[in-house]
């Protein structure tokens, strides 16, 4: 399957340093690029290079509505967003969020036509304790109860290890492969068409280390954080994918 390579810009940006990024930015062969950007920034990306899909970093488990603060999926649709990041740990840790709320906000994205990045990852403590696996089955379980397994062989999986999400310390590939193998191995055993879930690896992926992870077993792109801000350093790694 084609790999994919995401930008995850977090709350990064501005009207001007946006326009710089973007001038750089430009089509690789054989991989697909995306950019997740701020909400309100979705309407500059409405003129973007070719070929540049547009991503967005959450989105409402609720269609309409009296929720002050939101943004539903259809919403994310309109502004052409084919992707939408859920339940990074970021969300999961400072806002909350729960294995059944991604559940649902993965939902919410697929019922729009938009296609949820879901985000799975263990911390530092968890991986310690020998669990990672177990914690990455967990935070997947709680999706796969809400969509089903027909719907969950239509979302993106991003394995991100917390520890390794801005800390300039990436997985090693053993560790890597191993988790994206677990993955792919538990989806088959659910009932999911494993197969066919492009699973991408994020945490501190630069253009040093992007080659060996991105030809690790089962890795089918990357999700980019600090590294998509300089568009050297994202095109540097999107055409080592
Ligand atoms: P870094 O690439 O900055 O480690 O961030 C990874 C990430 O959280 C992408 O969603």
């Amino acid at each position: 399957m084609i790999r994919l390579v995401a930008g995850n810009w977090k709350m990064n940006g501005s009207l001007a340093a946006n326009r710089v990024l973007l001038d750089r930015l430009e089509a690789a062969p054989g991989v697909e690029i995306a950019v997740c950007v701020p909400y309100p920034y979705l309407a500059q990306l409405q003129q973007r290079p070719a070929g540049l899909a547009l991503g967005a970093q959450d989105v409402s488990e609720f269609a309409a509505g009296a929720y002050t603060g939101e943004v539903s999926a259809s919403m994310l649709a309109e502004f052409g967003c084919r992707y939408v990041i859920v339940g990074h740990s970021e969300r999961r840790a400072l806002f909350g969020e729960g294995n059944l709320a991604v559940g649902r906000k993965a939902h919410a994205a697929l019922a729009a036509g938009v296609v949820p990045i879901v985000c799975v990852g263990e911390t530092l403590a968890e991986r310690d304790a020998g669990q990672a696996m177990e914690v990455v089955g967990r935070q997947l379980a709680a999706v796969l109860e809400v969509l089903g397994a027909a719907a969950m062989s239509s979302v993106v999986l991003a394995y991100e290890p917390v520890w390794a999400i801005g800390s300039g310390r990436s997985a090693d590939v053993g560790q890597i492969a191993e988790v994206h193998g677990g993955i792919r191995a538990w989806l088959a055993a659910h009932g999911v068409d494993a197969e066919s879930v492009r699973t991408l690896y994020g945490g501190s992926v630069k253009p040093g280390n992007a080659h060996e992870i991105f030809m690790a077993a089962n890795v089918d792109g990357g999700l980019i954080g600090g590294a998509s801000l300089e568009a050297g350093d994202f095109m540097a790694i999107c055409r080592a994918a």
